[in-house]
């Protein structure tokens, strides 16, 4: 086998590791993704929390609606005493007058009062309405994203187990000692050993070679490597 022949081959071979690594890092990113949708987070605390808000907004109409009824019945009684004519003293007429004015007022405010809170109830129903949708459509869609992700798991899985599959028959049928340095080379040098020689520079590190190493990684008998990055030169030309 030439150099040129052997700097091939491991080219081939780094191809091969550097799909690999592509085809890891993207089940590594799906793994991530599936793990926490924010979206579908929020949506829930969202709607969690309007349902909290209703729920205070109900109990809330609830007492102003039990303290406008005391009102109601403590007036009518009031005046069923004030018209029966059993109220003879005319101090104690005038006290009852003066009671029933001040519940009057006091009724009135409480009605407003009342359809305030009301109004309020309305607007959080509504509230949970639309988040309670929100949350619907949100788990919709992560659902549909689940499934379609499980399946794009399983295609990656069976793409790296062919790819690795190919990657140990390839690996098998090369000398173990160039295989050897190659993978030491590789730890060395950020996953990458071989570099290919494009317009007469190292693809790497983009170091012009001298056309005495150009003429070196053509023809030697040893591997050529780059004298800036200390890659491996595969010259395909
Ligand atoms: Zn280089």
């Amino acid at each position: 086998m030439s150099t040129t022949q052997i700097a091939a081959t491991l080219y081939q071979l780094q191809q091969i590791d550097l799909e690999l690594e592509r085809l890891i890092l993207e089940q590594q990113t799906l793994i991530r993704t599936l793990q926490g949708d924010s979206t579908l987070a929020k949506a829930r605390t969202e709607s969690r929390i309007a349902q909290q808000q209703l729920h205070s907004g109900l109990q809330a109409q609830k007492e102003a609606e039990w303290a406008l009824e005391e009102l109601d019945h403590r007036l009518k009684l009031l005046e069923q005493r004030l018209y029966s004519g059993s109220i003879t003293n005319p101090k104690e007429l005038y006290a009852a007058q003066q009671e029933t004015q001040h519940l009057r007022a006091q009724q009135s405010r409480q009605e407003e009062m009342t359809l305030e809170v009301m109004d309020a109830t309305d607007t959080l129903r509504e509230m949970v309405k639309q988040k309670s949708e929100a949350l619907q459509r949100a788990e919709e869609a992560w659902t549909q994203f689940n499934a379609s992700s499980v399946q794009r798991g399983e295609q990656l899985e069976s793409k790296r187990q062919e790819v690795q599959a190919g990657r140990d028959q390839f690996a098998g049928s090369i000398d173990a000692e160039l295989l050897k340095r190659y993978e030491t080379l590789k730890r060395s040098k950020q996953g990458r050993a071989v570099s290919r020689v494009e317009q007469s520079s190292c693809q790497w590190c983009r170091v012009i070679l001298t056309p005495s190493e150009l003429q070196r990684a053509r023809v030697s008998q040893d591997l050529q490597l780059c004298g800036n990055c200390g890659r491996i030169l595969y010259f395909d030309r």
